[in-house]
Order: C-alpha cells, then sequence, then structure tokens
C-alpha cells in the first residue's frame, strides 16, 4: 500500500531506493559497513559477547539472595533462554553476512525485526517479552563496546576494497539505498559520508539540527523531523525521498514512481546546468565583488570546496575532530596535522578555523541526546565548555597557531556573549603562543573573529568590534536563541524562522556596524547558503557568504543576476515589515 510521511525538507533533490533501516537503541551503537574478509571477527564478537552475557546473568541467577522475589529468578532465566534463541543469533548472522553490517547495527537491526514479531503477537504475556529482548540485546551491545573494530574513517578515501563492497551491495540487491533512522547524531550521519546510501530519512531533527546540516553537505537528499518514519518504513520497502518538499512516499506505485524518476532528472540537469557557473567570478550586476566561502566539517572536505571555486573556508567545524571517539579528544599533534590538511588543502586560500563547538545537539560521544542536563541547548556548549576547560582549550589553540605556520588560518570563537569570556579567550590565546615561545615551536598569525549567534553578542556588537577583527554571524543559533526555539525540535520547527523581523534586525544591524568600522563580516549559517535569502542579505550590505560547498554555485547564481545598489531599498522595506516573508514572496 502506498502512503507518505511529512517531515522537514532539510537537503534538495530527489532519492528512489530501497530502506534500510537504523534501529534505535538505549545503548551508542555505532553503524559501519565492513569488508567481506571481516565478517568472520564480526561474527565471533558476537558470539563472545553472547558468551559473555550468558555466564553474567548464570552468575546473577546463581547468587541471588535467598529472600530475593522469585520473579526475579524467572526473569533471569527467560533473559537466558532467549539469549539463546536462534530467532535471535540466525537473524543477526544474515545481516552481517549478507549486508556486510557491523555486529551492533546487525544486532540492533534484528531487534527490530522482532520486536515487530512480538508487537503483533496475540498473547499479552509474549507481547511483553519484548522488554526482556531488549534488555538481552542491551547487555550485549555494552560488552560489545570497547571491542569494536576501529570504525573506518568516513573522509578517508575510498578504497577498492569499499568500493568493490559497495558494488556487492549493488549487486545483490540491485537497487539504491536510503537510510530511515529514529535519530542520527552528527557523528553517525558525517560517518555515512561517502557510504552508498542515497538518502536519509530520521523521525526527529530540525532544519538546521546539526544532523540535517551533515545531510546537506553530503549532498544527499534528506528528510528529518518525519516523526513516525522509523516505525512505519519496513526494511527493504521501496521509498522516494523528496528532498524539496520534505515528504517520504513509501510503496509508491508505478505512476507515482515515473513522475519521481522525471523529476530527478531534471534535478541532474539543474545540477549540470549550474556546474557551468564554477569560474564565473561572484559579481553582481553592478559590480560588486562578493566572496562565496566554504562551510567544512573534515579537513578532507578540502577539494570539494575548490571544486566549486570557494575563494577560501569560512567555517571549519572543528568539533568533528573531537566526535564520536568515546571522550578521547583528539592531542595537540593529531589537531595540528588535521587543520595543517584543511590549509594545505586549500592551496594558499584562507581557512577559517573555529574553536571546538560540543554540546547541544553535537554531543562528544554518540549518545543522541543530552538527557542528563535540562536544556543542553542553554547549557555548556562551544566557548563555553572550552573555558571551564582551558587545558583543552590551550591545547586546540596551539594546534591552530601551529598550522597557521603554513598558511592563512583565522581564528574563529562560537558563541560568545560576556566580555569576560572575550577577555580569557585572548588571554588564554596569548597564552598559547608564549607556550609555543618557550617550545622554540614554529607558529604563525591569526585573524581573530568572534561569532554572532546569540543575541546578547548581536546587541553589544560595538563591544565585539572592540576586540576582534572581523565577525561571523552564525544564523543557524542566532535564530534558535532570538525565537526560544530549540533547532533541533521537530515539534517546533514551524516557528523556526529566518525572517522574523527580530531576527533581521540583530542581522541587519551586526551587518552595517561591522561595515561601518571597515571590519569584515560575514555570515556561516544555513541562511548564507539558502538562495531565496541571497538577495535579502546583498540587500543589507553582506558581501561574504559561507556555506557548504554544494550551495555555493546556486548561490552564485543569485548573486551575478542581482543588482545590488537597487536591493539596498527593498531590504530596508522588508526590515521595516511586519511580515518579512510576504514581501519576499516566500509566503501566501
Ligand atoms: C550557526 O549557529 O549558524 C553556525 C554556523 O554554527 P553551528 O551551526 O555549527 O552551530
Ligand atoms: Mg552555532
Amino acid at each position: 500500500m502506498t502512503f507518505s510521511i511529512h517531515g522537514l525538507a532539510v537537503a534538495r533533490g530527489i532519492a528512489i531506493g530501497r530502506a534500510v533501516l537504523v534501529a534505535s537503541s538505549r545503548v551508542d551503537v555505532a553503524h559501519y559497513f565492513i569488508a567481506p574478509e571481516q565478517v568472520d571477527a564480526e561474527l565471533m564478537r558476537l558470539v563472545q559477547a553472547r558468551e559473555a552475557v550468558m555466564v553474567e546473568l548464570q552468575t546473577l541467577h546463581d547468587h541471588l539472595p535467598k529472600d530475593s522475589p522469585p520473579e526475579l529468578s524467572a526473569i533471569l532465566e527467560v533473559h537466558l533462554m532467549l539469549l539463546q534463541d536462534t530467532m535471535l543469533a540466525d537473524g543477526v548472522s544474515g545481516w552481517i553476512k549478507e549486508r556486510f553490517y557491523n555486529a551492533e547495527w546487525a544486532l540492533t537491526s534484528q531487534l527490530d525485526v522482532v520486536a515487530r514479531q512480538f508487537d503483533e503477537m496475540d498473547d499479552a504475556y509474549l507481547r511483553e517479552r519484548k522488554g526482556d529482548l531488549e534488555q538481552v540485546v542491551e547487555r550485549m551491545l555494552r560488552h560489545m563496546k570497547g571491542v569494536a573494530h576501529v570504525i573506518p574513517h568516513p573522509s578517508a578515501k575510498r578504497s577498492n576494497q569499499t568500493r568493490q563492497q559497495d558494488l556487492q551491495l549493488g549487486d545483490e540487491m540491485d537497487v539504491p539505498l536510503v537510510l530511515v533512522a529514529h535519530d542520527l547524531s552528527p557523528a553517525d550521519m558525517l560517518q555515512f559520508k561517502q557510504s552508498v546510501f542515497t538518502g536519509f530519512v530520521t523521525d526527529v531533527g530540525g532544519k538546521t539540527s546539526h544532523t540535517a546540516i551533515v545531510a546537506r553537505s553530503l549532498d544527499i537528499p534528506a528528510v528529518v523531523g518525519a516523526r513516525t518514519a522509523s516505525q512505519l518504513v519496513r526494511q527493504d520497502d521501496w521509498i522516494i525521498i523528496d528532498g524539496d518538499s520534505g515528504v517520504v512516499i513509501v510503496n509508491p506505485s508505478p505512476i507515482i514512481l515515473a513522475e519521481y524518476g522525471f523529476k530527478q532528472r531534471q534535478a541532474d540537469l539543474e545540477r549540470e546546468r549550474l556546474l557551468r557557473l564554477r569560474h564565473t567570478p561572484a559579481v553582481t550586476l553592478d559590480g560588486q565583488r562578493v566572496e562565496l566561502l566554504a562551510n567544512i566539517e573534515m579537513p578532507e572536505d578540502a577539494p570539494a570546496a575548490l571544486e566549486v571555486s570557494a575563494v577560501g573556508v569560512g567555517l571549519f567545524r572543528s568539533e568533528f575532530l573531537f566526535m564520536g571517539r568515546a571522550g578521547a579528544l583528539p592531542d595537540e599533534q593529531e589537531q595540528y596535522l588535521a587543520y595543517k590538511r584543511a590549509v594545505d588543502g586549500m592551496k594558499g586560500l584562507p581557512v577559517t578555523i573555529r574553536t571546538v563547538d560540543i554540546g547541544a545537539d553535537k554531543p562528544l560521544d554518540r549518545t543522541v541526546k543530552d538527557e542528563t542536563h535540562l536544556n543542553p541547548a542553554l547549557g555548556l556548549r562551544a566557548i563555553r565548555w572550552s573555558l571551564a576547560d582551558p587545558a583543552m582549550f590551550l591545547t586546540q589553540l596551539r594546534a591552530i597557531l601551529r598550522a597557521a605556520a603554513h598558511g592563512q588560518v583565522h581564528l574563529l570563537i562560537p558563541m560568545l556573549a560576556h566580555a569576560r569570556e572575550i577577555t580569557q579567550t585572548l588571554a588564554l590565546l596569548d597564552k598559547a603562543r608564549k607556550q609555543l615561545d618557550a617550545r622554540g615551536e614554529v607558529f604563525g598569525p591569526v585573524k581573530v573573529g568572534a561569532m554572532i549567534e546569540v543575541p546578547a553578542a548581536a546587541l553589544s556588537v560595538k563591544m565585539f568590534l572592540r576586540y576582534f577583527d572581523y565577525l561571523s554571524i552564525g544564523t543557524n543559533d542566532l535564530i534558535q536563541y532570538t525565537l526560544a526555539i530549540d533547532r533541533a525540535d521537530e515539534l517546533v520547527a514551524h516557528l523556526y524562522d529566518p525572517l522574523h523581523p527580530a531576527v533581521l534586525r540583530l542581522l541587519a544591524e551586526t551587518i552595517a556596524e561591522a561595515r561601518a568600522q571597515g571590519k569584515g563580516v560575514s555570515v556561516c549559517g544555513e541562511m548564507a547558503g539558502d538562495p531565496a535569502m541571497t538577495r535579502l542579505l546583498l540587500g543589507l550590505g553582506l558581501r561574504s557568504f559561507s556555506m557548504h560547498p554544494t550551495q555555493i554555485l546556486a548561490v552564485k547564481q543569485e548573486v551575478i543576476r542581482a543588482d545590488a545598489s537597487k536591493l539596498e531599498a527593498w531590504a530596508q522595506e522588508v526590515l521595516a515589515s511586519d511580515e518579512p516573508a510576504e514581501l519576499m514572496g516566500l509566503k501566501p
């Protein structure tokens, strides 16, 4: 039966393929494809985990205190029985042998299949055994943690072996694959970079959640906030992801398939057409030069930025080097080499390295949500996290300063609000330089910039301009904090509005003040990469935009068609309006 699910459109285009479900688990689980020669080792990890849990449960059972309730002993017996049941074991090995899933992914996938069977049982007692099965699987997953194989580096060049493996997957199913999950952490999403998936759907997430941002950087159609998609879609269902409208169509009829196949070809043609703009200078009709920079997550993204003629990196989200490593932070040398790779990769063009922005929806570990704090987005994130651990922050600052010896590096500090945060940051930067001097280490000069992403910062822009060489406006957070809308929460996504008059006023005043003082100002939030916003931002005086490489050509097309001088008066009208979206023709 055909049905559709509505979510939020985050990455453009149409994907058609068979669904691969990533089951959600309370345990932090890695999802990755293994090479065919790793199958036996992966099966062995499963066997070992199962045996370890058997011993654990048996020991618990044998040492139950005499006065413990009899139910406890019965529960442990049920768990031991479930552990030995072939329904789980056989299914799991299938996922590993046939689909090349890593053991944890295979285990949670099979749990999902079996759990659905339990859900459909008439007998209430049996239905309730689903919870027991989940507990058993969680025990196994916990055992497997720490004995996992190294996760293939997401941005490492695809080896022949991986390509061959992808082909095998393709050959076997002979169709593209789309990933459907309850939630994916940004680190998980990054891991799927260069993977076999041609589209993504998640139940949760907002348009500018970091998972959505990474999906956009993959340039693969994606829909987030699709609420119950992972429960409604079944493994191997055919689905269409319409990344333009946020619709997911499950089991489409041949007519619908043909229609979307046509749309897909149209989008491919449009992409090819845009490619012709690669070497066209980003200059408006009235001769205003506009700087189009790239946002990157990993040093290995630099070639993609050069391919579309980005004139530098306006935002390197360094936190991706820190994530998904079970809390083991990269040391100075590892960071230095990563930053140097980005600098070398950009071949002399400037690279803006933002200091680590961990917290809120970017947890260090893969655990998707920070449930230990009431309000993670308002908590210890970004510069607050760095200043809370000066040794860690100094390590990062030294690494960035050393990388600056190899090319133009700009340092960017996220989420500042208070004068004392600014002075502490600058004092630590000074200290990092002194430490390097004392070690006799070579390092280079950096321009130091602040992100304007908290309303308090936008409202004190004059203070920021006294301390910093340039500003970069993080509209994703500026919108979140101005409108009190959690950017990662799909339930309030309809209220997340880049065109709210308050947001536009903060934006306009920040741009105007920086320009008046002759200092550089750019926008590096998702607004900069949205072609529907280009004319407005130009009209507000913005001449520097930083976005995912995949969006640069579409924005360039808007720039070269615009007459910036004529847009100024119109932008002021938009700014004065109660409903700016209407004036921009974006809402009825
Ligand atoms: C922003 O907030 O706009 C920004 C660019 O930073 P991030 O999306 O990484 O929070
Ligand atoms: Mg931000």
